[in-house]
């Protein structure tokens, strides 16, 4: 073969396996050359450029300048399964009555950005509701500057307001920061047992205002390599819906084991469920079941979506298991980091050390009641010593 011949073989192989579609087009409107990709983003369609294809052939053949065009979504032809929603394309005269036609698929691109602006549109929102109750509260109080138990009430409002404010802007930018492709920097070894305990202690007043006990299995000396201060965060999320979402004077629970090289901590509570519909939806940004619940309860909607992207950001996950009316377990796992066969921890490779739930086969969607509790936490809270409870 001469070089001529291999460079034509070459440059028919490359347009054949291009993602670029190109079609060149003649100035009777005729496709005379196409590759595959111009078919499948809709630029010929049974072999005749698509209508707004051969508009933009027709100008760009009497013009200096390139003509843009957007197709999509789908025009006559039927859309196919992974038809594209938006594709872009450019028309060039090639001289001789030619023109040729490049075009790239964007719908990713607009998917991308419908999301963003869609998570805009959220934020505004969620921004709006306690700003404006801090501009009337603050009214209210003006007005009411000669009742003093009227500026208290107010006051105290302000203050649940500021906090809901202060609450959201602190998990945005946590989640800003989640969603970043920036990978985890300061990674260290974290003890579960650690972040357990840390987000346990974070929940006990919460948990003992509503008369919920706390309980934890044993420490397990599970280590995973991570960051502490996220893990914290992510387990107390969990905790915090679990109380937030259970009736008063129910249980809590909390466990950890090892499972096929993740370490699994798991949060199980007998409150309201979350009908199956909604499971997949509940780790979305701003997604709640019960709006006006999430709100009465300080809620931001953004809790699971933190916990998702930390479990994430650790090549882990995050799963649910709930039945309305029976309760839910969530579970956070991270990878687990086997330790040096010398320290002697328990958490060297074996799942069942120290851990009482690993004999348990269904990893992801345990029913609360597989996860036993085994030990009430300890609450350092003075309502509950004075109730003469642990
Ligand atoms: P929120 O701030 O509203 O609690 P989250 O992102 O933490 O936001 O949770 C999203 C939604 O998932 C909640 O509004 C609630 O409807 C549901 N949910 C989360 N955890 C539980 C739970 N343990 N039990 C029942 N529903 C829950």
């Amino acid at each position: 073969m001469s070089d001529d011949r291999a460079d034509d073989a070459l440059a028919a192989e490359v347009l054949t396996t291009s993602i670029t579609a190109y079609a060149v087009i003649d100035d009777d409107g005729n496709v005379v050359l196409g590759n595959p990709a111009a078919t499948t983003l809709g630029v010929v369609r049974a072999g005749l450029p698509d209508p707004r294809i051969a508009e933009a052939a027709a100008r760009a053949a009497v013009s200096d300048e390139p003509v843009d065009v957007e197709i999509g979504p789908p025009g006559p032809a039927p859309a196919g399964r992974g038809r594209p929603s938006a594709v872009h394309a450019v028309a060039r005269s090639m001289g001789g009555g030619l023109v040729v036609v490049a075009a790239v698929d964007e719908s990713a691109a607009q998917r991308v950005e419908a999301v963003r602006r869609d998570f805009v549109a959220n934020v505004s929102h969620e921004l709006k509701t306690p700003v404006s109750a801090i501009a009337l509260l603050a009214e209210a109080v003006l007005d009411g500057a000669d009742d003093p138990e009227m500026v208290h009430a107010f006051a105290r409002k302000l203050i649940t307001e500021s906090t809901r404010l202060g609450t959201l802007v602190n998990e945005l930018i946590a989640l800003s920061r989640l969603q970043g492709a920036e990978p985890l920097t300061d990674l260290s070894v974290v003890e579960i047992d650690a972040v357990v305990a840390e987000a346990v202690n974070r929940v006990a007043s919460s948990a003992d205002r509503a008369q919920i006990e706390l309980t934890t299995d044993e420490p397990s000396g599970l280590l995973v390599l991570g960051d502490r201060t996220l893990l914290v965060t992510a387990l107390t999320n969990l905790l915090e819906n679990a109380v937030n979402y259970s009736p008063d004077r129910s249980g809590v629970s909390v466990s950890r084991r090892a499972h096929d090289a993740m370490v699994e901590i798991a949060v199980t509570d007998r409150g309201i469920g979350i009908l199956p519909e909604h499971h997949g939806r509940v780790f979305e940004r701003f997604f709640r079941v019960d709006p006006a619940r999430s709100r009465a309860t300080g809620g931001t909607g953004l809790g699971l979506a933190i916990v998702k992207h930390v479990a994430a950001n650790h090549g882990g996950r995050a799963t649910v298991w709930s039945r309305p009316g029976t309760g839910s377990t969530f579970t956070l796992a991270v990878p687990q980091l086997p330790a040096s066969p010398s320290s002697g921890n328990p958490s060297s490779g074996d799942p069942s050390s120290g851990n009482p739930s690993s004999d348990d086969p269904s990893s992801e969607s345990p029913p609360p009641a597989a996860v036993a509790a085994r030990k009430p936490v300890s609450v350092p809270d003075q309502a509950a010593q004075d109730r003469g409870e642990q």
